[in-house]
């Protein structure tokens, strides 16, 4: 009875799409998570997530958000379920000297590259332009921005919930509020045992998020931190002003790591305020030693030095606030492989804050690795193996 082809450990974005990918195919699949996915304990939360069509994290990542985005569209129509949202995105940073975001170099000139190459629909606009068209946006004359139109912002609790609906609907079975706590691999199989049961399966994917690091060897640990971010939520004076069709995602990349900014268009059926966030990668800490507590001088700090000088239109009341996790790799690049103790795990989660964009297909990409022994696409720029013995 507890027998599988696959098992899916961590049902966040890169399991849920996992477990609906390989149950569809009719594999025989169970999903494990420790907690009721979606939820707001791991690091694919918090209402909208960007997605773009020109990656400027760089090519290789050009054939998973094409994927995707077919891949959320079909979800779409097949479930009458809105899982994205247009708005428009526009990527600001200084002509020179600007902070690196995501990868070395000009993010701004990578992202121009790459629509180009890709015939992506864009525009380039300086920092006048952005006042005209975007009233509430205050760049600095050294500004300029890269637009692309089509894109906007993903529901991730909806596109979560919305694979593991399929997942079940097509025969996979899920456990939620278990947690692995071991597997043991050999050569007739996997076994998973959890703090209820134990289960055998001829493949394992594990896509634990920040959890990940205790699952591998001690010489890949120090090339994958989990950094603490915080998502908050201001009241506007009017929301509506923020709504997609009026607003576009800001990422907004400034002279020092410390300036990055990034604001959402509020869903009209979203939490009243909106929804602002930074980057911080200074501290790391262990998922389940997160301090999820938000201080007084973050709030400050969000409103006063981020928000004020770049944003017209918010109050300094802040309606909700929630904390997150990034998995990072050295190179902030993310891993997909095989796990280097077993042919029959692979991993994927270390996604380094960009990953929920590109999930659906890291997903289709898993089920492909576990029940064809390939993939479609080339994975060789995910390898596990650079991050072996980096230096804490
Ligand atoms: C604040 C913030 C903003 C972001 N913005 C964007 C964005 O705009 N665009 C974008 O593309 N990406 C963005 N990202 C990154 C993206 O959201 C993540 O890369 C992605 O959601 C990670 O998915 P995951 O499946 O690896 O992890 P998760 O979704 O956290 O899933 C991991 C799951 O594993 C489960 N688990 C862990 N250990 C066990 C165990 N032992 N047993 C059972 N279950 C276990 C957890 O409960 C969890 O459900 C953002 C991230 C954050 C934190």
């Amino acid at each position: 009875m507890n027998q599988y082809d696959l098992i899916v450990v961590g049902l966040g974005a890169m399991g849920s799409a996992a477990l609906y990918q390989a149950s569809k195919r009719g594999a025989r699949a169970l999903g494990i998570d420790r907690f009721d996915p979606p939820h707001n304990m791991g690091s694919s939360h918090g209402d909208t997530r960007i997605t773009r069509q020109s990656i400027g994290e760089g090519e290789m990542y050009m054939p998973f958000i094409r994927r995707s985005n077919e891949i959320w569209r079909d979800l779409e129509s097949s479930t009458g379920r809105e899982l994205f949202l247009k708005s428009g995105g526009l990527i600001i940073a200084p002509e020179s000297d600007a902070a690196s975001f995501h990868v070395q170099g000009d993010f701004v000139a990578l992202s121009i590259e790459i629509a180009e190459k890709y015939g992506i629909p864009h525009e380039v606009l300086d920092a006048q332009e952005i006042k005209r068209r975007f009233p509430m946006l205050m760049p600095r004359p050294v500004d300029r921005a890269y637009f692309e139109p089509g894109a906007g912002v993903l529901r991730p609790e909806r596109c979560i919930q919305t694979q593991l609906d399929l997942a079940i609907e097509a025969g996979g079975a899920i456990r939620t509020n278990e947690r692995m706590i071991r597997y043991e691999a050999d050569a007739r199989g996997v076994t998973v045992v959890t703090d209820r049961s134990s289960y055998q399966a001829d493949k394992l994917i594990l896509s634990t998020g920040a959890w990940i690091g205790d699952l591998l060897p001690e010489s890949y640990r120090a090339g994958i931190r989990v950094c603490r971010q915080v998502i908050y939520w201001f009241e506007a004076d009017n929301l509506e002003a923020f709504y997609p069709e009026n607003c576009p995602f800001v990422i907004w990349i400034g002279d020092r790591l410390e300036d990055f900014w990034s604001t959402f268009p509020a869903p009209r059926d979203g939490l009243r305020g909106v929804k602002l966030v930074t980057e911080q990668y200074h501290a790391s800490t262990h998922a389940d030693e997160l301090s999820r507590q938000v201080t007084l001088q973050e709030t400050a700090d969000m409103y006063h030095r981020l928000t004020a000088p770049r944003l017209k239109g918010l109050r300094e009341n802040l309606i909700h606030a929630d904390v997150c996790m990034y998995t990072v790799t050295a190179d902030e690049h993310f891993v997909i492989d095989r796990h280097p103790e077993s042919e029959r795990v692979l991993i994927a989660s270390p996604c380094s804050g960009h990953g929920f964009k590109h999930s659906a297909a890291v997903g289709e990409t898993l089920a492909q690795l576990a029940l064809d022994g390939g993939s479609e696409f080339d994975i060789s720029a995910f390898e596990l193996e650079r991050l072996g013995n980096i230096q804490e």
